[in-house]
């Protein structure tokens, strides 16, 4: 059942009951190789890294949440992309990406494929024209962060998709931080959707997994055979972890989209806030956009506290319900330290002139009780 609505897609696509048992939840297989009746006779299965039911159902279930035809499976969402980006680029390619996208992705952009001869120009991609200007004759991939980690900007995926697509070029959108329940870049032009299933997919901080979903037909044919080749994909209990993750994902996101809600409008009425990012406040930059490409705003908030780092790291470390942690989209809250946690990665200069001040706090807003999350900020702000 690969059709019906969100919810029913999230809970069926991509799983039938085990023919041999009659199982309703599909098996773990861990198996690493397949009996074959003769050479090359088999039942569609030879070898894991190549193939796995478990693997198999998770990636038509993910697939089917993006409405797309097809999906890979990855050991991480690192993998996913070390995948799409060593398959089909070359040295002196050249792409074009945000300047503040997750830490792990500027890392494998300038520490991994830089090394390989390929190119990048990082730019605030919400702002119109940025991408155009940024563009070059050999630029061949546009990778987009929207909502971005962690400054929460927007945007206009219609726009730098359309423009990508006109120049011969393929995008690449990480819908990790927005995921399927509340945005299908597909439908906006994309031509891949990247996601760390570690984060809202799995949903419960107990593995680490990634994806690409795609509609054409030979661009799958070639991911597959370099899924194949580099060999960055998920065991079957991670396969298994995921697929119970997404069976909850529209009613977790649901939950943390509310929370997120009232406690961005919560700190946005305190006088020690002084900067607030969060797309669902009516005086953001990216309200618009996102409320035209987005069903809702998401759990992800950050912002600067008013007076010194010190007071900021005093109170990331007061929270009791908040656990001080990197990772996101988890049922539990967290909160963290960008510059020195998740985006330690990118040199203190470059974060700085993309607009990641020191200062700045990201909170994963979980799916607790919301009057006890805002009272745990509540006392932690208290703390001196
Ligand atoms: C975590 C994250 C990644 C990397 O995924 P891993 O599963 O940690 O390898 C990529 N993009 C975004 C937006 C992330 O938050």
């Amino acid at each position: 059942m690969d059709e019906g609505r969100f919810a029913t897609r999230c809970i069926h696509a991509g799983q039938k009951p085990d023919p041999t048992t009659g199982a309703i939840m599909t098996p773990i297989y861990a198996t690493s190789t397949y009996v074959q009746e003769k050479p090359g006779v088999h039942k569609g299965f030879d070898y894991s890294r190549t193939n796995n039911p478990t693997r198999a159902a998770l990636e038509a279930n993910l697939a089917a949440l993006e409405g797309a035809a097809h999906g890979l499976a990855f050991s991480s969402g690192c993998g996913a992309g070390d995948t799409l980006l060593g398959g089909l680029l070359a040295k002196g390619d050249h792409v074009v990406s945000g300047n503040d996208v997750y830490g792990g992705t500027y890392r494998l952009f300038k520490r991994v494929f830089e090394k390989f001869g390929v190119e990048f120009t990082l730019v605030d991609t919400s702002t119109p024209g940025a991408v155009e200007k940024a563009w070059r004759k050999n630029t061949k991939l546009l990778w987009v962060e929207t909502p971005s980690n962690p400054l929460l900007r927007i945007t206009d995926l219609k726009a730098v998709c359309g423009f990508a697509k006109r120049n011969g070029a393929i995008s690449v959108v990480d819908n990790t931080f927005a995921t399927p329940a509340l945005q299908n870049p597909l439908e906006q032009g994309a031509t891949v959707v990247l996601h760390s299933t570690t984060k809202y997919l799995g949903g419960h901080s107990d593995t680490v997994g990634g994806a690409l979903v795609m509609n054409d037909d030979a661009l799958w044919e070639k991911l597959k055979y370099f899924q194949n080749a580099i060999g960055a994909t998920p065991g079957p209990f991670d396969a298994w972890l995921v697929l119970r993750g997404t069976k909850t994902l529209h009613v977790r996101v649901q939950r943390h989209c509310e929370n997120a809600r009232r406690i961005a409008e919560w700190l946005s009425k305190r006088k020690d806030v002084t900067e607030i990012h969060y797309p669902g406040l009516k005086s953001d930059p990216g309200h618009a956009v996102a409320k035209k490409q987005m069903k809702d705003f998401g759990g992800m908030i950050s912002f600067v506290l008013k007076g010194s780092l010190e007071r900021s790291v005093k109170f990331i470390s007061s929270t009791k319900l908040f656990a001080l942690a990197e990772s996101l989209g988890g049922v539990e809250s967290l909160i963290e330290h960008p510059a020195s946690m998740t985006h330690g990665s990118i040199p203190r200069a470059e974060r700085i002139a993309a607009g990641l001040q020191d200062g700045l706090i990201r909170l994963s807003v979980g799916i607790e009780d919301v009057d006890d999350l805002i009272g745990d900020l509540e006392q932690a702000l208290a703390a001196r």
